[in-house]
């Protein structure tokens, strides 16, 4: 009977797999299309000062306006992207819109932090890439922060190191995204000049647990301020996780609570505070 059942779940498997496979190839030909046709588009959703809740940065967050199945989160095409080496193209397209967002808004003086694939770093040539953003937009590399993971930042290959420390460099800011769910040895994550870490939101899920949620939060955030880093506690969706993230130390923070990621002609930032936080520029 175990045995049965164990084969239909692979035959199941399998012809999804199939399916699949079908699936990631159209949806391929479809994003190289989705870059050229202008389809993607950028989000941006607040990075708040917790104390005042008063933006100092923005994440971009990419978004595809497909033309028949509506705006796709990430979930549903990064994974191909990165298979697909469109990757490189995404991130430039990324990175020329958070640079254009920035030069179009003089009454906004934050950052806009923009995530980086693993793949891009290295042998994409990523210095390049931001180099080139920032030059044809006028924008000053301060402006402009990475979030990477820490598979990201424990690259090993000369090129990788070369990226990411010629990027630091320049200006512009080095995030550990994620943090926590990396499985990787601080010290070697740390090799790497790392301006600041935002801790994963499933830490942030489980605060108020009075256990290892809380214990958690609390470590990090200790270890962000001894570091002199700055730290974003991600996924703030209720006001009882706000208060225990405060009680916590962190100073930063984004969320749900304080608002989703919005189109950029959403952002309002002529009423953004113009504020001297870890995260405003220069
Ligand atoms: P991430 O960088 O960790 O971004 C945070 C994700 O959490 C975003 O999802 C954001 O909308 C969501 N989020 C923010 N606050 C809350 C909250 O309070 N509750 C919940 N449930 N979610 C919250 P999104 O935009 O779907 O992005 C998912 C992931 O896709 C990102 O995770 C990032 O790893 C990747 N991604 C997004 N944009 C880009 C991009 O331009 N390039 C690359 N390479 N990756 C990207
Ligand atoms: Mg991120
Ligand atoms: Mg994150
Ligand atoms: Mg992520």
């Amino acid at each position: 009977h175990a045995k049965a059942s164990g084969r239909n779940r692979s035959e199941v498997f399998t012809a999804h797999l199939r399916e699949n496979a079908l699936v990631r190839l159209s949806i391929e030909a479809e994003l190289r299309s989705a870059i050229r046709e202008g389809e993607l588009v950028v989000h941006y959703q607040p990075i708040v000062d917790l104390e005042s809740r008063t933006t100092v940065a923005l994440e971009a967050l990419v978004r595809w306006n497909h033309p028949t199945r509506g705006l796709l989160l990430p979930q549903h095409f990064i994974d191909v992207c990165e298979d697909a080496d469109l990757v490189v193209p995404l991130g430039a397209f990324v990175l020329h819109e958070a640079c254009r967002f920035i030069a179009d808004r003089p009454d906004y003086t934050g950052r806009v932090l923009v995530n980086v694939s693993t793949r891009q770093i290295g042998a994409a040539d990523l210095t390049r890439v931001v180099r080139a953003a920032l030059e044809s937009s006028g924008v000053h590399p301060s402006r402009i922060g990475l979030e990477i993971t820490e598979s990201g930042m424990l690259l090993a290959t000369q090129a990788a190191h070369a990226d990411l420390t010629s990027l630091s460099a320049m200006g512009v800011d080095l995030i550990i995204d994620d943090f926590g769910t990396g499985y990787s040895a601080l010290s070697s994550v740390l090799q790497n000049p790392v301006a600041g870490l935002k801790l994963a939101r499933e830490f942030t899920l489980r605060l108020g647990d009075r256990s290892t949620g809380d214990r958690i939060s609390t470590a990090v955030a200790t270890l962000v301020n001894s570091l002199d880093m700055y730290g974003v506690i991600e996924g703030i969706e209720t006001e009882a996780q706000y208060r225990q993230a405060l009680r916590h130390g962190w100073r930063l923070g984004q969320g749900f609570l304080f608002s989703h990621p919005r189109p950029a002609e959403q952002i309002d930032t002529s009423r953004l505070e113009r504020s001297p936080e870890p995260l405003a520029a220069g």
